[in-house]
């Protein structure tokens, strides 16, 4: 440390402050990225285990899914944080593909421990961790198939599906999704899947789930005497509640005559039969009222024969204002027969045990609803998780329209191809780049592990199927035998856009960890415990040697 002239050190950072640097500070945070990666390998494939959490209130989820697992658990250190971004990303960008993402990220960077080891600056480990994901992504693109019929994209669904504890449904749930998808899909070939609704209803077998076309919501009418359906709807969509106006203030009304007394609840009662009849006279046969409807309108809303359903989500009035083509109505008095949205129908039906409102024949044919239906909420949570995901990859296969083989088959190839390329690349890089050829055998190795096949043969057989059949770069492990065969014949396919992002964000996040040779900690203001010593208060940032 610098000196000054009275051989007093100069003191940069405050006091108590945290530093760990170079080796040490690449070291710790290669640890706490790669317990990050352990966390989630039993996960990865069909053949992965779930993870049971549970949460500060006692509230539990059972998933297989990488990304929710890493959303809920409580991450301290900060390498492992950034590990944990890119399964976010990864989700964000493809809706599959984040176990892959993370656990190639932590194999990218136990690897390179070797390397810091022996003495190869960081500098050149990630250029050549660089060089070797674009090559890589050059691989996946090499070796991708077209995929643009209904027969492909439900390939495509049921890989992302396997391995969810969906009670054996895939091959159901793949249809529903490829249904959902194909009337999502764009002019432009755009695939928006944000317009695709999820209602969750407790009940039933998850085979009972479901696509409708159109909108329904979790809502009753309001009153037994409104009709049950509405054919040629023309429906009202109102923010506010049909109630009479509280006065602002607190304020008293004495009474004293009795007939002043009439009188003023007579004029409360006109005031909302004005409502109810302006509201009529637009033509209205249907209201969606996001707010309370009172008793009497109810009433005078059930004689003029009107469908009302009340306290709507916000997100539900929209969904119904962007499918019907309705506006929503903040001003009831100023309602207009413009502002009206329709649907060939709009009825209450049983789901199960309970009614749910389902808006049909919407003007906008692409407003889609899947409802959801299983024994128990954990179990529909997890049916949603999976359907989001299988979404999310069909989508993405609609419009890249190439998908690759899994079951570690594009890892393998891109492995081969990568030492291959390595030997073309003079100077130390290429260690980096043979040190990235092996990662990538972590896909096929998890998915081994993880069905009780032996790692080690399963990987020499996909290495030999890829060097010497014909077709060998689509060869991936059949996790019943623990052989390799042709994953183009059996089915297991991917979007390309999942490889691609899962390599790039796992090489890209492995640089940024790489890089990173000084951690400086400040720590939190520790809590005053009740003698007043600090000293006994948490460390900051959960300490930089430690994680989770
Ligand atoms: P991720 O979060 O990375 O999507 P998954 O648990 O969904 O993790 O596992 C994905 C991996 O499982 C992919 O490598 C995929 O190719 C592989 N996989 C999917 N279905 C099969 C199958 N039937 N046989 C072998 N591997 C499969
Ligand atoms: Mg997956």
């Amino acid at each position: 440390m610098y000196s000054s002239g009275s051989n007093q050190p100069i003191i940069v950072l405050k006091e108590g402050t945290e530093r760990s640097k170079d080796k040490e500070a690449q070291f710790n945070n290669i640890a706490a990225a790669k317990a990050v990666a352990d966390a989630v390998r039993s996960t990865l494939g069909p053949k992965g285990m779930d993870k049971m959490l549970v949460d500060s209130m006692g509230d539990v989820i059972v998933t297989n899914d990488g990304v929710t697992i890493l959303k809920e658990v409580d991450v301290q250190h900060p390498a492992a944080k950034m590990v944990v971004e890119v399964a976010k990303t990864q989700d964000t960008e493809c809706g599959d593909g984040t176990t892959s993402a993370v656990v190639l990220a932590g194999e990218l960077l136990k690897l390179s421990e070797d390397l810091i080891d022996s003495n190869i600056h960081a500098t050149v480990i990630t250029s050549g961790y660089r060089m070797a994901a674009d090559k890589a992504v050059e691989v996946i693109k090499s070796m991708a198939v077209d995929a643009v019929d209904d027969e492909m994209l439900k390939k495509v669904a049921m890989t992302a599906l396997v391995g969810k504890s969906v009670g054996g449904e895939q091959g159901h749930l793949a249809d529903v999704i490829v249904k959902a998808v194909r009337a999502i899909e764009g002019d432009d070939g755009k695939v928006n899947t944000d317009h695709i609704r999820v209602e969750k209803k407790v009940g039933g077998v998850i085979k009972d789930t479901d696509l409708v076309e159109g909108i329904v919501v979790d809502k009753q009418r309001v009153h037994s005497r409104m009709p049950k359906s509405v054919s040629n709807a023309k429906i009202a969509l109102i923010s506010v509640a049909f109630e009479n106006k509280k006065t602002e203030m607190d304020a008293e009304i004495s009474i004293t005559d009795p007939m002043a007394m009439q009188s003023f609840l007579n004029q409360e009662e006109s005031f909302l039969k004005s409502l109810v009849d302006k509201v009529v006279s637009t033509g209205a046969n249907v209201v969606f009222c996001q707010k309370g409807v009172d008793d009497l309108v109810q009433h005078y809303f059930a004689k003029s024969g009107v469908f009302v359903c009340r306290r709507l989500k916000q997100s539900d009035m929209e969904d119904l204002a962007r499918a019907t083509g309705g506006r929503i109505v903040g001003n009831i008095l100023e309602m207009q027969a413009s502002d009206l949205g329709s649907a060939a129908l709009v009825e209450e039906k049983l789901v199960g045990t309970e009614s749910m409102t389902f808006v049909t024949g919407c003007k906008e044919p692409k407003a889609l609803t899947i409802i959801i239906r299983g024994g128990t909420e954990h179990v529909i949570d997890e049916v949603d998780r999976a359907l989001e995901d299988g979404i999310r990859v069909a989508g993405v296969a609609i419009e890249d329209k190439r998908v690759v083989a899994g079951a570690g088959a594009a890892e393998i190839e891109v492995g081969l191809r990568l030492a291959d390329y390595a030997s073309t690349v003079g100077g130390r890089e290429q260690l980096a780049i043979n040190a990235f050829a092996k990662a990538m055998e972590i896909i096929p190795w998890a998915l081994a592990e993880n069905a009780g096949i032996d790692s080690i043969d399963a990987i020499i057989k996909l290495k030999n199927a890829h060097e010497k059949k014909k077709d060998g770069k689509n060869y991936g492990l059949n996790l019943d035998t623990g052989e390799a065969v042709d994953m183009l014949k059996a089915d297991v396919v991917e979007p390309i856009r999942v490889k691609i992002q899962a390599i790039d964000s796992a090489a890209e996040v492995a640089n940024m960890i790489l890089r990173i040779d000084d951690v400086i900690a400040s720590r939190r203001a520790p809590p005053m415990n009740p003698m007043g010593d600090p000293s006994l208060g948490g460390p900051g940032m959960g300490g930089i040697g430690g994680m989770m």
